[in-house]
């Protein structure tokens, strides 16, 4: 069984919508495993999106994440990573496929809804950087 990293936006969060996402993965086979419901810190956004630290959307893309309440989430299940990437579908929501989480909730490239690790490697970090203090 595989472990994969996901957050649920300030922008979904305010949107009502952690109920029908967290469903939709429950749906597709992936189990939550651990949750917990926070305002992170610039701290920690810039630590987790430290590999981004240097493209020019950083700055923003901190401020946006401290905006408000996040849910961080472990989901388990068979083929978690890839499974929950495609159900979050690309990362601008205008290309993303019809029927994914970006799609129905993103509402912007940045304010997208959702993060999900882009590999296994990423979400073991990932996982550990929330959840393994
Ligand atoms: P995530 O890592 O959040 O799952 P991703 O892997 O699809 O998304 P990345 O390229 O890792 O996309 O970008 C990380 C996050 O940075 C995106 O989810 C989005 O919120 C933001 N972002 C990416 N590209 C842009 C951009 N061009 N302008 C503004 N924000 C962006
Ligand atoms: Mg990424």
């Amino acid at each position: 069984m595989e472990k994969t990293f996901a957050i649920i936006k300030p922008n979904a969060v305010k949107k009502n919508c952690i109920g029908k996402i967290i469903a939709m993965a429950e749906d597709n086979g992936l189990k939550v495993v651990s949750a917990r419901m926070q305002n992170l810190s610039s701290k920690e956004a810039e630590g987790f999106y430290a590999e981004h630290s240097q493209r020019p959307f950083f700055q923003s893309l901190v401020k946006f994440m401290t905006s408000g309440p996040v849910l961080l989430l472990a989901f388990e299940g068979e083929n978690a990573v890839e499974k929950w990437r495609k159900l979050m579908g690309a990362t601008d929501p205008a290309k993303a496929a019809p029927g994914t989480i970006r799609k129905l909730f993103g509402d912007s490239i940045e304010a997208n809804g959702t993060h999900g690790s882009e590999s296994l490697t990423a979400a073991q970090r990932e996982v550990a950087f929330f959840f393994d203090k």
